[in-house]
């Protein structure tokens, strides 16, 4: 089974892909995770995204689309796969879907977490306190907070309808308790 998780940043999306780890099997895909994990290495690649990730714009549509394909095909997704932080442009969701195609792959589902916007900023301004200092995420500070939403609603919102005509989209109310949430999430997947 491969799933996309959708939502804005502090939807709950890592928590419940979590979830669907450990409940199925999947494997984790978060984009957002590699490319910190490529700045943390002092990378090319990382030395070529810092400054947009930490401004909390988005990564050029080729790099990502490069990073995703290439790890998508990786014999640990064979068992099924959670894309969480991709696609985040209506070119990026276009280019998973003919790649996919060419690679015989196909999506089951994509789930959109729905939350108020105004929650998020209280959402993230907790995950910054109850994370260490020297571990918390240069983009969780409230400007760039701000920014990513803007973001969000501008350029990753499209991809909603885009989905919707594939027949693909379901969207779940991420305002519920993250064990609620799952649960809709597992109703979503048994249908
Ligand atoms: P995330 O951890 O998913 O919130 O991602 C953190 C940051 O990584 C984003 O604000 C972007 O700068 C970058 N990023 C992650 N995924 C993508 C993507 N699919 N397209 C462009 N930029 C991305």
């Amino acid at each position: 089974m491969n799933i996309i998780l959708l939502g804005p940043p502090g939807a709950g999306k890592g928590t419940q892909a979590k979830y669907l780890i450990s409940a199925f099997g999947l494997k984790q895909l978060s984009t957002g995770d590699m490319l910190r994990a490529a700045i943390e290495e002092g990378s090319d690649l990382g030395k070529q995204v810092q400054l947009i990730v930490d401004s909390g714009n988005l990564v050029p549509d080729n790099i990502m689309i490069e990073m995703i394909t290439t790890r998508i095909t990786r014999t640990d997704c064979k068992g099924g796969f959670i894309l969480d932080g991709f696609p985040r442009t209506v070119l990026q969701a276009e280019t998973l879907t003919e790649v996919l195609s060419q690679k015989k792959i196909k999506i089951d589902h994509v789930i959109a977490l729905d939350v108020k916007l105004s929650s998020l900023l209280d959402r993230i301004r907790n995950r910054a306190l109850e994370t260490a200092q020297e571990q918390r995420r240069q983009d969780d500070d409230e400007e760039t907070l701000k920014h990513r939403l803007n973001v969000y609603k501008e350029q990753t919102e499209p991809i909603l309808p885009y989905y919707e005509k594939l027949g693909l989209l379901k969207t779940i109310d991420g305002m519920l308790a993250p064990d609620e949430v799952s649960k809709e999430i597992n109703d979503v997947l048994a249908e």
